[in-house]
């Protein structure tokens, strides 16, 4: 490990906000987080939206939101619960704005001392040129990097006619001719040899927006909000030469760098928001290929997914992974999306402390056995030293039995509670049915039931459906209700007027009525317990069978009871 953690940490969290927080950059929050609390320092929020026409304030507030819910809280920066988080009276910190594309005077006066200094100069080479020259260096076997010697020579003269002329230019940044050595906390020294440097943009002309580019905005914003530590993904490691030389230029302090591996997926291939597309493509493309003779193919599958067919056709084949035509054929397909952002994690049911728990495993290495632990263990005990070195594999059925344990570890209460804001979030109309007190029996017959929180969703099925709609499972219905001349049929029947004749319709004395009921017709509780199971169910699993016709109400109960003996009864 080449160098120490700064005295003083003041960490950041710097993404771009143009898509939903990815799990990678979640992970580089939190362990810049972590460090900044276990060492008193400070953790700032900046979001770098110099890309205008990618950045969205709807992925600002997604990315807000998804922090917040892992529990990862800043000291400076946007406000989570700010009805517009770019209003500077809601922004946190003395070091804001923490919108880049709210700091351009700042970009522009240090543009200015490196013109200054010589370090930066306009170039007007129109991309077919930059081409050109490219292939020029190819062919005489040189390296294929920008020549700034004409850039550099232009006289003021020619300068001032090309600007006539209206012809756009970039401002560059004079790259050293020396090597560059970065001290990285987790790989070491990194040197990088002069010749594979290059003068790079560092202002965009005017006709892409104008303004800095991600580079040069990063290192402006790191010097002036006094960040020590940029802890950031290995995917950034090639921008950090650039990033330093400019630190150097500018006579700045060079943070403390640490560059985190990378996440990929059991297969090897990088866990990026396309593994949603791959996977709806391989589901469309299985669906087509299995059904040739039905239909006209892509157009039947344009069709059912509302989308405009040469559309669905280019994905396809590959030739876009567009989300939305990803999401719109995902259900047509039966495929459910792959997690890869929080809030995709979120959805599927995961708690905050289990994701964050996973997260700070991919790429830190605890100690010992420990494995699972809470985010004030995190604090505790995270540190650089303990960082790999190679990347990180994302096991999703270990993150699921994380879950799954950690929910049946939960106490009643805190599960409740995290089962209500996840219904209220994601499954508000099947809230909305269970009122009163039914939310807390719905949440106690599902806790032992439920590995996420959105399984009781799905397990409870049965639950928000209209009593005719019940699905009788065909195997469920020959071997309960058919088999031995109707005899669980037989039972329906009778038990529809015991039931009838309860008044008090609470879990307990259901269970206690159909307990005598099985009694007084000398029947194990099973022959009858099953049988009511399927008639309101369609299926042999719910939860004990007090409870779940407590949920279903009396009216729906024995609707369904009637409707059953209809439904399945003998075939003549
Ligand atoms: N905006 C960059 C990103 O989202 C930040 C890189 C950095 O942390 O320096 O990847």
């Amino acid at each position: 490990m080449a160098g120490k953690l700064p005295e003083t940490i003041i960490a950041r969290f710097a993404p771009s906000p143009t898509g939903s927080l990815h799990v990678g950059g979640a992970r580089t929050a939190l362990y810049n987080w972590a460090l900044a609390r276990q060492r008193g320092g400070r953790f700032i929020l900046r979001i770098e939206d110099t890309d205008v026409r990618r950045s969205t304030p709807e992925a600002t507030r997604g990315i807000l939101r998804d922090l917040a819910w892992l529990g990862i809280d800043w000291d400076e920066g946007p406000d989570a619960d700010a009805a517009d988080p770019h209003d500077l009276a809601t922004q946190r910190g003395g070091r804001g704005p923490y919108f880049q594309s709210q700091r351009q005077t700042l970009y522009r006066e240090h543009l200015q001392k490196l013109i200054d200094t010589g370090r930066a100069y306009k170039c007007f080479k129109t991309p077919a040129e930059l081409d050109a020259q490219r292939r020029q260096a190819r062919t005489e076997g040189r390296p294929e990097k920008y020549d700034p010697t004409e850039s550099l020579n232009l006289s003021r003269e020619q300068i001032a006619a090309l600007e006539a002329e209206g012809r756009p230019y970039v401002y560059r940044f004079r790259m050293p001719d020396t090597d560059i050595t970065i001290a990285d906390l987790v790989l070491g020294e990194v040197t990088i040899r002069a010749e594979e440097l290059e003068d790079f943009i560092i202002f965009k002309s005017s006709e892409a927006g104008g303004g800095p580019t991600f580079h040069f905005a990063n290192v402006v914003d790191d010097a002036a909000m006094g960040v020590t530590l940029v802890l950031r993904a290995q995917e950034h490691l090639m921008n950090t030469p650039r990033h330093a030389a400019l630190f150097d230029a500018l006579d700045l302090a060079r943070p403390a760098w640490a560059h985190v591996p990378l996440i990929f997926n059991p297969d090897g291939s990088k866990m990026s928001k396309r593994d949603k597309a791959k996977a709806v493509r391989a589901a469309a493309k299985k669906r087509l290929d299995a059904e040739p003779a039905r239909g006209p193919g892509p157009a039947a599958l344009a069709e059912a997914a509302g989308q405009p067919t040469a559309r669905v056709e280019a994905f396809i084949r590959g030739e876009s992974d567009d989300l939305d035509t990803a999401v719109a054929l995902a259900g047509c397909v039966e495929v459910k999306l792959p997690e890869i952002d929080v809030a995709d994690f979120r959805a599927s049911g995961y708690l905050p402390q289990v994701l964050c728990n996973y997260l700070a495993l991919l790429g830190w290495n605890p100690g010992g056995d420990v494995e699972r632990f809470d985010t004030a263990f995190i604090i505790e005990h995270f540190g650089i030293e303990r960082i790999g070195r190679s990347n990180a594999r994302f096991d999703r059925d270990k993150l699921f039995r994380f879950n799954a344990d950690t929910i049946a570890a939960m106490a009643f209460e805190p599960f409740r509670d995290a089962l209500r804001a996840h219904f209220e979030a994601y499954r508000p109309q099947l809230l909305a049915k269970l009122d009163g007190n039914r939310f807390d029996l719905f949440a106690r017959a599902y806790h032992p039931r439920s590995r996420t929180l959105d399984e009781p969703a799905e397990l409870a099925r049965f639950l928000f459906i209209e009593d005719e709609q019940v699905q009788y499972d065909p195997k469920a219905v020959a071997k309960v209700l058919r088999r031995n001349d109707g005899e669980g049929l037989s039972v329906l029947r009778r038990l529809e007027a015991a039931l009838s004749g309860c008044d008090d319709w609470s879990s307990a004395a259901l269970e206690a009525c159909v307990a005598a009921f099985a009694k007084e017709h000398g029947l194990g509780m099973g022959k009858v317990a099953q049988p009511l199971r399927v008639a309101v169910t369609g299926t042999t699993v719910s939860p004990g069978i007090g409870d779940t016709l407590e949920l279903l109400g009396r009216e729906s109960t024995l609707t369904r009871l009637r409707h059953c003996q209809s439904a399945c009864a003998q075939p003549a």
